[in-house]
């Protein structure tokens, strides 16, 4: 086995420490380690948006990777081929009992290996429905589609949309408000341990994917089921005939709005009639950074790191399916006349972010960052 050069062993192991722990006091969700030609970018998504935090001499990236991958179970002299491994967070890092666990994924690149760590914060998270941001009509209607014993409700949105989050705070909504409905998730990878709910961890390319546990779990009498994500044809089959058969069916789907979502489940081979019935609500929410409090978003003071943004909120859109909607997804109205109808009767993604610019929580820049329009 050859042995690191470059910086004693123990020099490596405390900047990785350091620069992990730092990132875990900021809050980050993802720290990158991007080797270049000269030096090896380190960066931190805070809310979000990453930022540059560190620039470290390329000399380091090959130990500073090989520390990553010894911590997460990788194997270190396989530097060919992309790895994932994960490992529960150090006690040194958990502050205020709170735990987290940490996935590392490298990736093999021109000036050596990549890795970006996730860091998954299993508490102190925003789990309340009103604590989302989202307004106070759009959560009523995600509460009355969850009260009913059966139907689609569907959050839509890109990655980091905070569309999980979501659903897990439906999920505790389910779960104090009607006790003894029995709730099962299958998620890639669970994010939150929710006290009450069976989660299964599926994997998309092992033995337990979505489809096979779903076809097994529809046979178990389970009566709310939390599906993590439609990401093809056939989980969109098996979750829309599990909530025209008698089951309370939660999922995401990445795309833009609800009308893209409803056009994209009919490509995928849905017949309208069935999306007609199983579908209760699409939601569509994005996050915005909110304006730092203790600088006024003047980008001046260490609560931000100087950035003005501290933390996010929600903004977000719901489609109901009512008669209107029914009968124009039975007639597979096109995309652009179906999201002209929908932002028609209710506000749009845009319309729900300037709520948030007029009540001073976020800025038109972070608007237009997001949705590209204020
Ligand atoms: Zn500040």
């Amino acid at each position: 086995m050859p042995t690191p050069n470059n910086l004693p062993a123990d020099g490596v192991v405390n900047l990785v420490n350091e620069l992990l722990g730092k990132a875990i006091s900021r809050r980050a969700s993802d720290v990158h380690f991007e080797p270049g030609n000269h030096e090896m970018k380190v960066r931190y998504r805070l809310d979000g948006v990453l930022n540059d935090v560190d620039s470290l001499p390329a000399a380091l990236a090959e130990n500073m990777v090989a520390r990553l991958k010894v911590l997460s179970g990788l194997l270190t002299y396989r530097t060919d081929v992309p790895q994932e491994g994960s490992f529960p967070a150090d006690s040194q890092w958990e502050k205020d009992g709170r735990s987290l666990d940490i996935r590392v994924a490298t990736f093999p690149t021109i000036w050596g290996e990549r890795a970006v760590v996730r860091l998954l914060y299993s508490v102190g998270t925003v789990n309340e429905l009103d604590g989302l941001g989202l307004p106070v009509d759009l959560v009523t209607d995600l509460r009355r589609a969850v009260e009913k014993p059966h139907g689609l409700l569907l959050v839509t949105g890109p990655a980091g949309s905070g569309k999980s989050t979501t659903l897990y705070a439906l999920a505790r909504y389910i779960l104090a408000k009607i006790p003894g409905r029995s709730v099962v998730s299958l998620e890639d990878p669970v994010e939150q341990r929710i006290e009450g709910m069976t989660q299964i961890q599926v994997s998309p390319y092992g033995e337990l994917n979505y489809i096979r546990a779903m076809r097994s779990l529809l046979r178990q009498d389970v009566q709310v089921l939390l599906v993590g994500e439609i990401r093809d044809a056939e989980t969109a089959h098996i979750v829309v005939e599990a909530s025209l058969t008698g089951h309370l069916v939660m999922s995401t789907l990445h795309s833009g709005d609800p009308a893209e979502a409803i056009v994209r489940l009919l490509e995928m081979g849905i017949a309208p009639y069935q999306l007609a019935g199983a579908i209760s609500v699409v939601c569509s929410q994005r996050l915005l950074r909110t304006v730092c409090k203790s600088c006024g978003g003047k980008g001046e003071c260490e609560d931000c790191s100087g950035i003005g943004y501290l933390g996010r909120t929600a903004c977000g859109q719901i489609a109901v399916m009512d008669e209107t909607l029914r009968q124009a997804v039975l007639a597979r109205r096109p995309v652009g006349e179906l999201r002209r109808m929908l932002n028609e009767r209710g506000s749009d993604l845009a319309t729900d972010a300037k709520r948030l610019i007029e009540q001073g929580r976020t800025t038109i820049d972070e608007v237009m960052r997001v949705l590209g329009a204020a």
